[in-house]
């Protein structure tokens, strides 16, 4: 706890310096005279320094709860219009759920995009369906609002109250994404307020440049003030299957099989690693039916290192019997232990919003708000394996304090004109170190994650795996120039004409306003 506390506290000294500038009486006043339908406050500004890393609490000097996309755009405007003799900068905070203090502007104006939900989701019904969303919309909302129509967005990140905003400017990766592309894939127009304040419409069709910039943009080139989402029928119920490998080359090997089928396959492909679990089954039956309950009672995980392979089968009730049969027909394929087959039907709606289940939970013992060093990082298929060896076998010993997600992607799903990077082969893996350090030493303290996950990276650089971080996070340019390689010129480009005084989105740490 001390050594977060003084590193917290060295992180507010050292941009501290920065916000000197900002808290000029001048720019308060001039800022504090932009006509807003929404308002401006200078005083409650401690909820947009913190996020759910919970390790960077850098304060802003404003906090803006626009009204309407003018309030956004005004003040960007505004700030545009100080030059570049003012260190001012602007981030929009989504639901704050970064990790590193991305959505954090110290001494600048943090825009709570909440606060811009507006006339809510507008659901178009058609051949095409779309919803049309406020970039500060929680994805949950979207989802209730599609679910009216009988309509659901076709890819989805794992937790639904993260805005569209928030994960359309890192990507928005699910077990869906392997079938439809990540999120970023399935958007069909955004309205864009530029660095300069111009409020701009673009799609793959208008302004191109800029849709494709926005897109997996780390915030860099605007503020998503209204995505247009790709929808598809909602099912009503989904089958939910888990099953175990202690065989991580059989475990891939099914995982890769079933996202390359042609034709029928699971609607959800993911995968957890579970490293020393006492009691792992028993866990499980609170939710999920044994198929063997008398095997399922003998089978024990304690010492072991397993993986968990996770699908789902979308169905409505009148089609259980069809899909019951294709179930079983891949089941058959598969190598998993035959004793651990645990499976469970619940609705759409339940399924989608799974992890808010175990936030409630945690929230109630207080461990929600504790440090977050999480790392994600999108592994290439052809190193899957030396990676899982090293990682697995050696540097993470002990049961890991969170989960460990780890299932294949396809690079063909993506497009490669958004900002979002990834490896070079068709077929990559994400995997996510979900740690949560709830303790100020030994174990579960953020010392030993931060210390495990160096020492992840350290193993992939010395091993030369051509690996990105998703979610990335760097402190130096020349690093962000590492994590773009040849994509960078495109990207600093895109910035120079979208945000030429690097006003937006300070805490990626990728350009640094000059004063
Ligand atoms: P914030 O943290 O508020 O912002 C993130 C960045 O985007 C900041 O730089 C901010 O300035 C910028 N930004 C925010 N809104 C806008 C906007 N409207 N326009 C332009 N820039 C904007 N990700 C996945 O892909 N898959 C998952 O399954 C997944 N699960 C998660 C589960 C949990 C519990 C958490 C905490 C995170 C998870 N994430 C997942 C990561 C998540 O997608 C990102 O952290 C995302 O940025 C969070 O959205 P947010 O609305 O909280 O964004």
């Amino acid at each position: 706890q001390q050594t977060t506390s003084f590193f917290k506290l060295l992180v507010v000294l050292v941009l501290g310096s920065i916000t000197m500038h900002v808290s000029d009486p001048d720019v308060t006043s001039s800022l504090e005279a932009l006509d807003l339908a929404g308002n401006l406050t200078f005083h409650d500004v401690s909820l947009a320094a913190n996020d759910f890393g919970n390790r960077y609490q850098l304060l802003p000097s404003a906090v803006l709860h626009p009204g309407s996309v003018s309030d956004v755009a005004a003040t960007l405007k505004h700030v545009f219009q100080l030059g570049a003799g003012s260190e001012l900068t602007v981030a929009a905070r989504g639901h704050g759920h970064s990790l590193h203090g991305q959505a954090q502007a110290p001494g600048g104006i943090v825009i709570s995009m909440e606060s811009l939900t507006g006339s809510g989701t507008r659901v178009h019904a058609g051949e095409q369906p779309y919803a049309d969303a406020s970039g500060g919309e929680l994805w949950i909302n979207v989802l209730l609002e599609s679910l009216k129509h009988g309509l659901a967005p076709k890819s989805w990140t794992d937790y639904l109250r993260l805005t569209v905003g928030g994960t359309l400017s890192n990507a928005g990766i699910s077990g869906q994404a392997f079938r439809h592309g990540p999120q970023i894939s399935n958007v069909l127009q955004l309205e864009v307020v530029t660095g300069k304040g111009e409020v701009t419409s673009c799609s793959s069709e208008e302004n191109a440049d800029l849709f494709f910039a926005a897109l997996g943009g780390l915030g860099q080139f605007g503020i998503i003030t209204r995505a247009r989402i790709a929808l598809e029928p909602a099912p009503k119920m989904v089958k939910w299957i888990r099953v175990l490998y202690s065989d991580f080359t059989s475990f891939t090997k099914d995982q890769e099989m079933l996202i390359s089928a042609e034709k029928i396959t699971f609607d959800y492909i993911e995968g957890f690693v579970i490293i020393n679990r006492t009691g792992l089954l028993n866990n499980w039956r609170s939710s999920f039916n044994p198929r063997d309950p008398v095997q399922a009672s003998q089978f024990d995980s304690d010492g072991r290192i397993l993986f968990c392979l996770e699908l789902t089968k979308n169905f409505n009730p009148d089609e259980a019997d069809i899909m019951n049969q294709q179930v079983e027909t891949l089941l058959a394929k598969l190598r998993y232990i035959p004793s651990t087959l645990f499976q469970s039907e619940v609705t759409y709606l339940d399924f989608l919003d799974r992890v808010h289940v175990s936030e409630v939970k945690l929230r109630s013992k207080g461990l929600w708000e504790v440090p977050h060093p999480w790392l994600n990082l999108l592994i290439p298929r052809s190193r899957i394996q030396d990676f899982a060896k090293e990682v697995f076998g050696k540097i993470l010993t002990d049961s890991n304090n969170g989960p460990i997600l780890l299932y294949p992607l396809k690079k063909s799903k993506w497009d490669n004109r958004t900002s979002a990077m990834i490896p070079e082969e068709e077929i990559f893996y994400l995997v996510a170190f979900l740690s949560s350090a709830p303790a100020s030493s030994g174990y579960n303290s953020l010392e030993n994650a931060l210390k495990q996950n160096e020492r992840i990276l350290d193993y992939c650089k010395k091993a030369g795996i051509q690996m990105k971080q998703y979610l990335p996070y760097y402190t130096t340019q020349e690093e962000w120039k590492g994590h773009f390689g040849a994509r960078w010129e495109t990207f600093a480009h895109r910035k120079s004409i979208y945000d030429p005084l690097s006003i937006l989105a300070p805490g990626q740490r990728i350009f640094h306003k000059l004063g």
